[in-house]
């Protein structure tokens, strides 16, 4: 194991930061509408923008990921499509919600490596890759176990970052949550959306 590794950004960032993805306490979550954990960073991205391992590592998971919750159906929760990399610095990484999957448990990955696309598989209501940067290697989530991943990438200029995603029907919701008034202030009806198999994939 080495204790220092080199770690890139995933996907470039171009779409305006919203607070509900940044890492830490989110007063309201957009699939449970209620204040809950963010173990990781939401980086809002184009459906089908390929995503690069973080770190060099290797996978150790990659697969749809349905875990439930209540009056949810397994497609619509959870990481989705995710894939799962133990980093050669012995943190484990998660990335999320994505449409397509181009590694297996096993494979080798560097900073280089295309691991799959960015989507909005499982628990996601933009399309966008949740990046998840684990202390060890743990099968555990939230801020005990996590870093936030900003504090392990490179140090990048969000004020660059001033698109909007106008992609529908995410757009309205992606609208709320980047307000500067009340970016917690969408409700289920901003989400019409969240039980259809068109949109959350
Ligand atoms: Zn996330």
């Amino acid at each position: 194991m080495e204790n220092s590794i080199n770690y890139t950004w995933p996907i470039i960032p171009k779409y305006k930061v919203c607070e509900h993805d940044k890492y830490g306490i989110r007063k309201n979550h957009y699939v449970l509408f209620k204040e809950r954990e963010h173990s990781g960073f939401d980086i809002t991205a184009d459906y089908g923008t390929e995503v690069k391992s973080v770190a060099k590592g290797k996978v150790i998971r990659a697969g749809f990921d349905g875990t439930t919750t209540e009056g949810l159906e397994a497609f619509n929760m959870g990481y989705g499509n995710s894939i799962e990399i133990l980093n050669d610095d012995g943190r484990r990484c998660v990335y999320a919600h994505l449409s397509e999957i181009f590694v297996k448990e096993g494979d080798i990955v560097d900073n280089n490596t295309i691991i799959g696309k960015t989507g909005c598989s499982g628990g996601s209501r933009v399309p966008h890759l949740h990046i998840e940067i684990r202390k060890e290697n743990t099968e555990e989530t939230g801020l005990d176990y996590t870093l936030n991943p900003l504090e392990v990438l490179p140090k990048f200029d969000f004020s660059k970052c001033t698109l909007e995603f106008s992609v529908q029907p995410y757009a309205e919701l992606w609208k709320k949550m980047s307000s500067s008034e009340d970016p917690w202030g969408f409700t289920k009806e901003n989400i019409w959306y969240s039980e259809s198999r068109e949109y959350i994939k």
